[in-house]
């Protein structure tokens, strides 16, 4: 068959739209032309998304702008063969310079996420999860698994962008949970831990310095909890423990004491009745005697007898009361003993390690504590200061109010200290009137300023005394822990500066 003429072929595509019942609309038109010729339709040009895909095209660069002007052009005149050769050529053109701060926003949705995301970021996030795995990883171990997971998919060169999402997202879900279990937890640890507190209150001894302590037990066992809270409360619950055991072995040894004198008591009675009775019946014999005596003879064997059983009877009950009195003098000493004991155990208690007058960490507390900030401080590379405050003229106040004021005053300071402190600091009885202020994670300029806020505290809250309100002053020494020093020897530089501070005047802070 001879190829027919484009006419021809228009008039019977216009033939078979009749045939076909069809409105002769152009596409329906131009789609029978097509089926007749053989031949393929031409898609129309698609402008509009085109110009935008040039318009989005980066123009950082001179060679840059030059093609995506090409581009354009060729998308005007719905060029595909010049559209096609300018887009090579702008591919050849390689990676375009990095921004000064900005990443364009196409750039940015169609690199790899390793070159967004900078691998120290990417670093720090698996750092994150390998310091939270140890705290909460060992609840779940399926969050456990997960994080060790993230942190090697963390550490690979590249990520896929949606899969990094996935996995991180998944982790915080499983976190979030283990994080909030661990809330609910410690809240009930907590609780549980003051209602062993009030069982040992309510159990222990009825003594003034333990119910102090049981106070100071529950104030410390209330969220928030920090290592330094906890520190506190092991070191109180410690002497709450040893004055507990003592106060249980001195309980038992009295018990064990005024059950043997008991015991004695009763068996001296026992005796007693026993000889009164012999005693009795013997005197009842010889009144009998007496009575059927017919001679003097008779008479003197009797009233011997009843002279030997009196006398007998006489030393008997002289002994009685000699063991009765001795076992009264034993029983006040065993009372006496316990009181003093008791006394010893408060004021000067070798295992506790708080000063009963002004709840200050004592000599043993304070040189734990030192020990415990300057390790601390050496491994976490941190400063550590301590401050010495010596009272000024206390001598004089004693004289002048008496011991019991001095006493109240030294109450006065250590109270009015600690309430201008920050929670990490401690506060301990160095010595007579001397306190020593352990001060974590301080510098020199900030411990110099910490002792000048009490001081400042110490002149808004004067000490009263009866209708007297008296300033209480004191001079201090601040010393910052060197490199590699002892705590002693922190001290003892805060000591010299403290003394430096008497000698030019007294109530002022100075610096070692
Ligand atoms: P300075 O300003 O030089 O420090 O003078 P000062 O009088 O404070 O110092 P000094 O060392 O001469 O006297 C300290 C006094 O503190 C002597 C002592 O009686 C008194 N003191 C020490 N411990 C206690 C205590 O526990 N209670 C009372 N009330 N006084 C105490
Ligand atoms: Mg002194
Ligand atoms: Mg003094």
């Amino acid at each position: 068959m001879a190829a027919r003429t484009p006419a021809e072929i228009a008039r019977d595509a216009v033939k078979q739209l009749t045939t076909r019942k069809l409105p002769p609309t152009p596409e329906n038109y131009q789609a029978a032309y097509h089926e007749i010729a053989g031949t393929q339709p031409l898609r129309p040009f698609p402008l509009e998304p085109m110009r935008r895909i040039a318009q989005a095209l980066p123009d950082r660069s001179p060679g840059q702008q030059r093609l995506k002007a090409q581009v354009e052009q060729a998308v005007s005149m719905h060029n595909w063969e010049g559209v096609q050769k300018a887009l090579v050529s702008y591919a050849a053109l390689g990676p375009p310079p990095a921004p000064a701060n900005a990443v364009s926003p196409v750039v940015e949705a169609h690199q790899p996420l390793a070159t967004q995301f900078p691998a120290d970021v990417l670093d720090q996030m698996a750092r994150i999860v390998e310091h939270v795995l140890p705290a909460v990883g060992n609840q779940d171990p399926k969050l456990a698994i997960q994080g060790e997971e993230l942190v090697a998919y963390l550490r690979l060169p590249s990520h896929e962008p949606q899969a990094l999402k996935k996995t991180l997202a998944n982790f915080a879900f499983r976190l979030s949970f283990v994080a909030e279990e661990q809330s609910v937890v410690q809240t009930s640890l907590l609780g549980l831990i003051r209602l062993m507190f009030e069982n040992i209150g309510a159990l222990g001894v009825d003594n003034a310095w333990l119910s102090g302590q049981m106070t100071a037990l529950m104030e410390a066992a209330t969220p928030p909890l920090s290592t330094r809270r906890l520190e506190a409360l092991q070191s109180r619950l410690k002497d709450v423990i040893h004055k507990q055991t003592e106060a249980r072995e001195r309980t038992l040894a009295a018990q064990a004491e005024m059950k043997q004198a008991l015991a004695s008591f009763i068996e001296r009675l026992a005796t007693m009745t026993e000889e009164s009775s012999q005693y009795s019946s013997k005197i009842e014999r010889c009144a009998q005697q007496l009575e059927k005596a017919q001679d003097l003879t008779d008479i003197a064997p009797v009233l011997q007898e009843a002279i030997q059983a009196s006398r007998s009877m006489a030393l008997d009950t002289r002994r009685a009361s000699e063991e009765l009195r001795d076992l009264r003098d034993r029983t006040t000493h065993a009372e006496t003993e316990i009181v003093r004991l008791q006394q010893e155990l408060d004021q000067m208690s070798q295992l506790a390690r708080h000063d009963p007058l002004t709840g200050a960490l004592n000599r043993k507390g304070l040189d734990e504590t030192v020990e415990r900030e300057m390790a601390r401080a050496e491994r976490q590379k941190m400063a550590v200061c301590v401050g010495l405050l010596d009272i000024d003229n206390f001598k004089k106040l004693n004289d002048s109010h008496g011991h019991e004021v001095g006493d109240a005053a030294l109450k006065h300071l250590a109270d009015v200290a600690r309430a201008s402190l920050r929670p990490q600091d401690s506060l301990a009885r160095y010595g007579g009137e001397e306190f020593v202020i352990v001060m974590p994670d301080t510098s020199l300029d900030e411990g110099v300023e910490v002792l000048r806020r009490v001081q400042r505290e110490l002149t808004k809250n004067l000490f009263l005394e009866g209708n007297e309100r008296l300033l209480i002053t004191f001079s201090a020494g601040v010393a910052e822990r060197l490199a590699s020093e002892t705590g002693s020897e922190t001290l003892k530089r805060a000591d010299q500066a403290m003394y430096l501070a008497k000698r030019s005047g007294k109530n002022r802070v100075v610096a070692a």
